[in-house]
């Protein structure tokens, strides 16, 4: 009970409906029901360490734009924006929204390793918001999605990188 007085008190009472109700931004989310429930079902899936990084001294923002897919954006001193495109939104609301809950733990990735102040290559950055969305078994859809998308380098190293982690996994058994 001592930690809780050092804490921000408004931060330590985000929750995952607050940030989907009390956010001005979070408009384009409320106005769908099938997009309120993925992004809450998404929050609610964070363990409460990683839930708590992306939202004490910031709070996640989810922003809605013309584009592809989704990114993050270099962060405010308020929030840990996460852009979000059509395509994306396609995929929240399809029957199987496992692609988009994928999509959306990468981006978590990101924040969660604070990528936008990180020098190192774009690849070690992909490789590891790619393993936070393998930490929550999201591997089958991730490998999914980049098998759809162009061979380029990058992509390529991705793909090893979760076949390896799944071949970890058949030995294990
Ligand atoms: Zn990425």
């Amino acid at each position: 009970m001592f930690n809780l007085r050092k804490k921000n008190l408004s931060r330590s009472q985000v929750t995952p409906r607050t940030i989907l109700m009390d956010n001005p931004h979070h408009e384009w989310i409320r106005e769908d029901k099938l997009v309120f429930r993925f992004f809450k079902e998404a929050l609610e899936l964070l363990i409460e360490t990683d839930f708590l990084k992306l939202n004490s001294e910031k709070e996640l923002c989810f922003l809605y734009s013309p584009g592809r897919y989704a990114s993050t954006l270099p962060s405010s001193n308020k929030y840990n924006f996460i852009i979000l495109y059509p395509d994306m939104i396609a995929q929240v609301k399809s029957v199987d929204n496992s692609i988009a809950l994928a999509t959306l733990f990468h981006e978590f990735g990101h924040l969660i390793n604070d990528h936008h102040s990180d020098k190192r290559s774009a690849l070690i950055k992909q490789i590891e918001a790619d393993n936070f969305a393998i930490k929550y078994k999201f591997e089958e859809e991730l490998t999914e999605l980049l098998n759809g998308e162009n061979r380029t380098f990058e992509v390529v190293k991705r793909l090893e990188n979760l076949q390896s982690y799944l071949e970890s996994l058949s030995l294990d058994q």
